[in-house]
């Protein structure tokens, strides 16, 4: 069993898509890597990106192309300075050379040397090999897998046995809620305490608390910049962001300069149930705007559900909780990556490999089980609002219009954020004793799903939405 840290399941990235722009970005840097570690870097001359699978068929929507480059010219997708996006493709594509590792200038041919391959490799739906010409005219490649949530894998799963031992030594090994649910009770601990003392098993509770602040700013600056950010999206579907224009009717006359004033201000707006309605809406839609114009978000666990986790958060931070500070944003956190990690290890949070209940299911049930904990409910409630809102999103398919994470990943962040909001009040009024389902059997259900599931549902844009509307339709 491996050892998920938060900070696994929830990354500083960019957009559209973790496992069609994360992943292949990591599997870029990891390759530059390997090739170093053998001596071959400074042999090669050329460079052929190979994408199968669902990289493939909605690679391009999803930006697999351009992200794979960013990851072999060396840039890291937490800090790249996101307006030199353009700038760097436009260069390779004019010039026909890429700078591998921004060390070595080789030639690269953008139209011939990234092959779209429709065939599936056998061991995942999202594959990719990178293959390099040397010097000597010999050719050496190396295949990774892309499996959801910006983690990458190769078949041989070299770093199996280390991500085994640290999980060995995590003072609480959780593989089920069950296993959560037995610490918690054992020593009479909430979740979020159960989450930090494995955590702390891995870094220093300095690093832990700024990692999460890290996280939270960058959720924070997502829905700031979405709700302030007009105009058209880009791909193709002539999307308008519609975050600033539901944000303006909401926000009124209200000044502030700063996201942290602004979650002030916005405490000071009208409650009523169809305006807190529009906050979470608009707060999930402007993280997912930013996601889809390639801007910086938290994958929360994937990038096409970044907005549900900061959208209930902020709920809870504007409408619920006025006195909320940094130590409740660090508790819904800490639990939200705990349930996704369950998920992770039960079932899968590749929409390539479940759909879309893998991640706007997995983000709800993780924005509900926070939520249900920062509102003082129990590690069993915690765990029944969880249930439910995956419970409601089963069989959820992905059909993503022309590849694209817009339609209908855009608006379903809104939904998925809704969904939790309401699982965790039911939960907060239920006794847990009650409960039908647990938590590991909706897991186990998901995953069942997931497998019987027709593989033109899983992000291939083969089913769905995707054939029923045609680019000439938007
Ligand atoms: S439909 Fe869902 S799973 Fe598919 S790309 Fe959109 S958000 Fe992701």
């Amino acid at each position: 069993m491996e050892s998920i840290s938060v900070f696994d399941m929830l990354k500083i990235g960019v957009g559209p898509s973790s496992s069609h722009t994360l992943g292949p970005w990591r599997a870029g840097e990891r390759w530059i890597k390997e090739l170093k570690e053998a001596g071959k870097f400074d042999l090669v001359e050329g460079v052929t990106i190979h994408l199968y699978g669902s990289l493939s068929l909605t690679g391009i929507g999803h930006a697999t192309d351009l992200a794979s480059l960013l990851g072999l010219l060396g840039y890291d997708p937490v800090t790249i300075p996101v307006e030199n996006i353009d700038p760097e493709i436009n260069n390779i594509k004019t010039f026909n050379r890429l700078n591998l590792n921004g060390e070595r200038s080789i030639d690269f041919d953008f139209d011939n040397d990234i092959v779209f391959n429709k065939k599936f490799l056998p061991f995942h739906p999202n594959g990719m090999k990178f293959m390099a010409r040397l010097h000597n005219g010999k050719t050496i490649s190396s295949t990774f897998y892309s499996i959801g949530g910006g983690f990458v894998v190769k078949e041989e799963r070299k770093n199996a046995k280390k991500q085994l031992q640290k999980f060995k030594e995590f003072p609480f090994p959780i593989i089920k809620g069950t296993d959560l649910a037995g610490f918690c009770k054992q020593e009479n601990k909430k979740i979020s305490e159960i989450v930090y003392e494995n955590e702390k098993s891995l870094r220093t509770e300095e690093e832990i608390d700024a990692g999460l602040k890290a996280i939270w700013d960058v959720m924070l600056e997502s829905m700031y910049l979405g709700c302030h950010t007009e105009g058209i999206l880009p791909g193709g579907l002539n999307v308008r962001r519609r975050a600033p224009d539901s944000h303006k009717k909401l926000i009124g006359d209200l000044e502030y300069n700063t996201p942290e004033e602004w979650i002030e201000v916005i405490r000071k707006t009208e409650v009523k149930f169809r305006s807190i309605l529009k906050w979470v809406s608009c707060f999930a839609l402007g993280v997912n705007e930013v996601n889809a114009s390639l801007g910086r978000v938290v994958t929360a666990p994937t990038n096409g559900s970044a907005g549900v986790i900061p959208a209930v958060l902020m709920y809870y931070l504007t409408i619920e909780n006025h006195d909320a500070g940094f130590e409740k944003i660090k508790q819904f956190l800490l639990v939200a990556g705990e349930i996704g990690s369950l998920f992770k290890k039960g079932a899968t949070i590749s929409a390539a490999m479940g759909g879309c209940q893998a991640e706007i299911g997995v983000s709800s049930s993780m924005a509900a089980g926070a939520l249900t904990e920062v509102m003082g409910g129990s590690p069993e409630q915690v765990m029944m609002a969880a249930e439910i809102a995956m419970e409601h999103h089963l069989g959820l398919t992905c059909d993503p219009i022309a590849g694209l994470v817009q339609i209908p990943c855009i608006e379903r962040n809104s939904m998925g954020a809704i969904k939790a909001i309401n699982a965790a009040e039911m939960a907060m009024d239920a006794d847990s004793i009650h409960a039908k389902v647990p938590l590991d059997k909706v897991i186990e259900t998901m995953w069942e799903t997931a497998k019987d599931m027709n593989s033109k549902y899983k992000e291939t844009s083969e089913g769905g939405l995707a054939v029923r509307v045609s680019l000439s339709d938007c």
